[in-house]
């Protein structure tokens, strides 16, 4: 990972603050989240909002989660070292990147060529050893499951056996199901072959899925 300067790691901690007060417990997110530095991410022309606790607007029409949604959602997985997640919605980069400093091997498909394209790139530069797919991730990616984690970053319309049949036992998929206006967060772990639990975890706003299994425009 790139150095950054001491003000900005300052504007990290604010933020670490920030999502302590809005519940965020698990130490070793608060960690990623503060080793990672968010404005390599941003627009370059916005990197100075990178610490506001906001999403915000990156190419393609869509956007880089809100730093609360980032905390939460890896915090329902449980990230393990070694764990092999798969992320759908690679966006910026920025979840991919602190998936893959919590340890995990992640695989992180994409449907928008250039942010694709861009993420690939900036992995790379950051020396983030992340498989980048272009394609449509609302149907998992059958040629490399099972996964110990999948974690949906777009709205998904419902929760579809496409994807937690690509779940080892005990593995654990974190996904916004909703409509398109507001999502509640879900995680479903895999309790053995044929039996899920689920549990639900607040109100979201993301960007919607599309693709197969996504919403149909
Ligand atoms: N994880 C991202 C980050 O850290 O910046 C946030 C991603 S943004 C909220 C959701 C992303 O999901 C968008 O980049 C969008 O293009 C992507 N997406 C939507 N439908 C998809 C699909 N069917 N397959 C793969 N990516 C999809």
């Amino acid at each position: 990972m790139l150095k950054d300067s001491y003000k900005l790691q300052g504007q990290r901690s604010q933020l670490i603050k920030e999502l302590q007060s809005m519940g965020i417990t698990s130490p070793k997110v608060l960690k990623a989240m503060q080793a990672v530095p968010r404005h390599f991410f941003f627009p370059a022309d916005f990197s100075d909002k990178a610490y506001q606790n906001i999403a915000f607007p990156i190419k393609g029409g869509q956007t880089i989660s809100h730093p609360y949604t980032v905390a939460k959602q890896t915090e329902l997985m449980d990230v393990q070292p070694g764990d092999k997640i798969l992320e759908i919605g690679t966006g910026s980069g920025y979840q991919g990147a602190i998936l893959k400093v919590l340890g995990a091997d992640v695989y992180s498909i994409e449907t928008v060529e250039v942010l694709h394209t861009q993420a690939k790139a900036l992995f790379k530069k950051l020396g983030l050893d992340i498989v980048t797919i272009l394609g449509d991730g609302s149907k998992g990616l059958p040629d490399v499951a099972p996964f110990d984690k999948i974690i949906m970053t777009a709205a998904a319309p419902n929760l579809n056996e496409v994807l937690t049949n690509q779940l080892k036992v005990n593995g654990k998929l974190v996904a916004p199901v909703g409509d398109l206006a507001v999502q509640k967060m879900i995680r479903v772990t895999r309790a053995d072959d044929n039996a899920y639990t689920k549990t639900t975890h607040g109100d979201f706003n993301f960007v919607p899925l599309t693709g197969t299994y996504g919403w149909k425009n």
